[in-house]
């Protein structure tokens, strides 16, 4: 039996201070190295993610492409490759916003600040999926694809799929134009209306964009029922004390994870 293993972290719990309080996981803007890594062992261990095993992130392009994971080994200390030894045990896995997993003993996770992690996997654990879905994502399929990608590596259909999507920028705080709401409306609604569908809020001459809801709509269009795809529900940018916002904080902020590992149990 296999066991999966998932969460999404938010900024509380870890040990970066100013701008990245608290429980920063990226270092690609600026926060101490030896912190990020303190609170990666922190994160896997809050999503019930054994702090031993590794936990594979990509380099995210706001794409569609997809990163297999083929090892469930982490990078080695003083490989004869030459990559440095990370003592937290997260490893880059290759350039994309679609990770996938499919043995036990691997883990994936996205980081965030505003965009969505959504996770996606067949509930008896043959194959689990983290994918990367902000405005560009959803206007490049990257939901459709990491729907592909997830039934591919299960050989199943997307019926039998769960998904959730973690905290994201919603319609609330999410001012974008209106090439915007044309660009995701094309990948997640096709021809069919663009009002009223949920995910797009307009105030006067204003759109606002729901980044959770346009990535729900994606699910439900490429056939993962609506009752499996669940929503955090909360917007990253109007809760300064629980989320990093891209939007609301400028670059120099910290990176959330979503998760997600496959256990044999
Ligand atoms: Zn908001």
């Amino acid at each position: 039996m296999r066991a999966v293993v998932r969460g999404f972290t938010d900024r509380n719990g870890g040990v970066s201070e100013g701008p990245f309080r608290s429980l920063n996981l990226s270092w690609s803007t600026g926060d101490d190295p030896g912190r990020v890594q303190q609170n990666r062992r922190r994160a896997a261990r809050l999503v019930g993610w054994p702090e031993d095993l590794p936990v594979h992130t990509a380099r995210q392009v706001h794409g569609r492409d997809v990163v297999r994971v083929t090892s469930s080994r982490g990078p080695e200390r003083g490989s004869p490759g030459g990559r440095p030894a990370s003592p937290d045990r997260w490893s880059d896995a290759g350039t994309g916003d679609i990770l996938v997993i499919t043995r036990p003993g691997q883990a994936a996770a996205v980081l965030v600040a505003d965009c969505a992690p959504v996770l996606l996997w067949e509930p008896s654990g043959k194959a689990a999926v983290a994918a990367h879905a902000g405005w560009r994502g959803l206007a490049a399929g990257v939901v459709q694809a990491a729907v592909r990608a997830a039934c591919e590596a299960a050989s199943c259909s997307p019926e039998q799929l769960q998904a959730r999507v973690g905290p994201a920028i919603r319609a609330c705080c999410y001012r974008v134009g209106g090439e915007v709401i044309r660009a995701v409306g094309r990948a997640v609604a096709g021809d069919g209306p663009q009002d009223d569908t949920g995910w797009v809020r307009r105030e006067g001459e204003s759109l606002f964009l729901d980044v959770p809801e346009a990535v729900r709509a994606a699910l439900i269009r490429s056939g993962v029922p609506p009752e499996r795809c669940g929503l955090d529900g909360r917007c990253t940018a109007c809760h300064p004390e629980l989320f990093y916002s891209y939007r609301r904080d400028g670059p120099r902020t910290g990176r959330m994870a979503g998760i997600i590992g496959i256990l044999e149990g």
